[in-house]
């Protein structure tokens, strides 16, 4: 369960990860938004927020990252699936709702 505690203060936005899968998503994002040869990304909120008409959340684009940079995009299964490594073989059985990892550099590809 990601529950993340957010503080704004001011101009800038804390995010206060409470427990070790919180802790592994911040570092995420913040691998994602740090590039240690060019400027650092910067996160655009994308559409609209109204928690009344729906809940999915508040969706940013992080701008700078190239799409096709495939070992950064974090994707969701909708349902239990098979993923496998194009270049290795590897395959992994995953529940829904989990991210399809990266293998070999690539993003694992779903078996039908
Ligand atoms: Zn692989």
């Amino acid at each position: 369960m990601i529950n993340i505690k957010i503080d704004i203060q001011k101009n800038h936005v804390v995010l206060t990860p409470e427990n070790d899968e919180e802790k592994a998503k911040v570092t995420a994002l913040w691998k994602l938004l740090v590039d240690c040869v060019g400027d650092s990304r910067k996160l655009v909120p994308i559409g609209e927020y109204v928690p009344q008409k729906n809940d999915i959340g508040a969706s940013f684009h992080i701008e700078g990252l190239e799409f096709g940079d495939s070992s950064f995009v974090e994707v969701r299964l909708e349902d239990d699936e098979s993923v496998i490594c194009k270049t290795c073989n590897k395959l992994l059985h995953l529940k829904a709702g989990n991210v399809i990892p990266i293998c070999c550099g690539e993003m694992m590809t779903v078996v039908d």
